[in-house]
């Protein structure tokens, strides 16, 4: 009988040191008892913010396949770390970059997609009994250039190889133990969900809970992988990352999320005629910048003010193509203004519990919080607020639907 297939990824702090990279070694030849594993690993903490600095010293701009090219090194780095650690244990192993197992992407550097995987030479390594390592984060385009998949990009890179294997499950090893009802980092009575599933996660993981990549999420939901979020520090069961079950929509409220990433502009004397939004955001939609939230004041005298979110690394591009938009049709000024954070609360649960919104706003209004901005879906709604408020906001919003006691599992 062929011993089960796991795909087990470590983190950035799991691999941030030289005795880490040794316990993980450890932690791997014991797996390797009963599995055939692929272990994929990120950078060492702090190693890819070290790479884009080095980066961004030589240049505001720096041109972005060279950006992949750097940054890429830091798990090619810890990838061979730890095939050298394996075989100090005489576990046999061998280490693989992007391009050597063939993760095929599109050419959109700094944050490309996954097209394709060839899984033979992973499995040759396999069959000859090695355990597999790789270098998470990155890939190739259709030219041989090397890509990256965006931060957190290792998350996808694992997930995408347990369903290109057909792997029998998927480990994330990180430094919580799980998926928590918000960041446990904010609010340290946050308590460990047994199971989440895809839909409330995919949400978490969009509307800013790093601890799992959103594409890593997509890519879970699509093939049906079984992603188990745990630590790398101790053996307790994580969180069960899982397709939809009927029960779960009796928990109104799965977690809190915020996003600190975020950037307001407010676009001022917009004339009121069809098609101007159209004009406004087609072509920062061209630009693959993500607009969120968007509000329209009607204004006196035909005239609007218009407010949006982009997110924050791409805020000056955004502004650029705005203020170009806005002397073109006869608009006002575009700002940015005050440090914003969405905070959002998301939950199977709210599509058949009414009242949620209207209890979130009563929470922020009794700490004197001001809401910005508002938008909802199914399973979430979001608010924008002055950043200040971030913490405050997180912890009144888990308390009130959250409170300290288990609500899942
Ligand atoms: P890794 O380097 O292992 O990929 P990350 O830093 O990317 O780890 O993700 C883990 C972090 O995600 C945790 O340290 C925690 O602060 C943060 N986090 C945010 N929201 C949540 C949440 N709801 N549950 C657990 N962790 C969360
Ligand atoms: N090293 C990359 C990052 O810091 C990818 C990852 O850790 O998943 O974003
Ligand atoms: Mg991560």
């Amino acid at each position: 009988m062929t011993r089960p297939l796991v795909v087990q990824k470590f983190g950035g702090t799991s691999v941030g040191t030289v005795e880490r990279i040794q316990e993980v070694a450890r932690r791997v030849a014991e797996g390797a008892q009963a599995s055939r594993l692929i272990v994929v690993v990120s950078a060492m903490s702090g190693e890819t913010d070290r790479l884009l600095k080095l980066a961004r010293a030589l240049s505001p701009d720096p041109l972005p396949r060279e950006s992949d090219v750097v940054v890429a090194s830091g798990e090619q780095v810890t990838s061979a770390l730890l095939s050298i650690a394996l075989d100090a244990r005489g576990v046999p192993a061998q280490s693989f970059l992007g391009h050597q197992i063939c993760i095929h992407t599109d050419d959109a550097h700094t944050k490309a997609r996954i097209r394709s995987i060839d899984s033979a030479r992973m499995f040759a390594a396999l069959d000859a009994g090695k355990v597999v390592v790789v270098a998470g984060f990155q890939g190739v385009d259709g030219n041989g250039n090397i890509t990256t998949l965006g931060r957190g990009g290792s998350d996808t890179t694992a997930v995408a190889l347990a369903a290109a294997t057909g792997a029998d499950a998927c480990e994330i090893y990180t430094d919580v133990d799980g998926v928590y009802t918000t960041d446990p980092r904010i609010v340290s009575h946050a308590h460990k969900l047994e199971r989440i599933s895809y839909d409330e996660m995919l949400e978490l993981a969009s509307l800013g809970a790093k601890v799992l990549q959103i594409r890593s999420v997509e890519f879970a939901k699509r093939y049906n992988v079984r992603v188990h979020v745990r630590s790398s520090f101790n053996d307790e069961p994580g969180t069960w990352v899982v397709p939809e079950e009927s029960n779960m929509e009796e928990v109104t409220v799965a977690g809190v999320a915020f996003d600190r990433d975020q950037s307001k502009i407010t676009l001022t004397d917009v004339p009121d005629r069809p098609g101007l939004a159209a004009r406004i955001f087609s072509p920062i939609a061209a630009k693959g910048i993500v607009v969120d939230m968007i509000i329209q004041n009607t204004g006196a005298a035909g005239k609007t003010d218009m407010t949006f979110t982009v997110p924050r690394v791409e805020l000056d591009a955004a502004l650029r193509i705005v203020r170009d938009v806005a002397r073109e049709i006869g608009a006002g000024d575009a700002r940015s203004e005050g440090d914003i954070t969405k905070v959002s609360v998301v939950g199977l649960g709210m599509r058949s519990h009414a009242g949620v919104a209207a209890q979130i706003f009563e929470t922020l209004a009794r700490e004197g919080i001001n809401i910005q901005m508002i938008s909802t879906s199914e399973i979430k709604v979001s608010v924008v607020i002055d950043a200040k408020y971030t913490e405050l906001a997180v912890r009144v919003l888990h308390d009130a639907f959250l409170g300290a006691k288990e609500t899942n599992g």
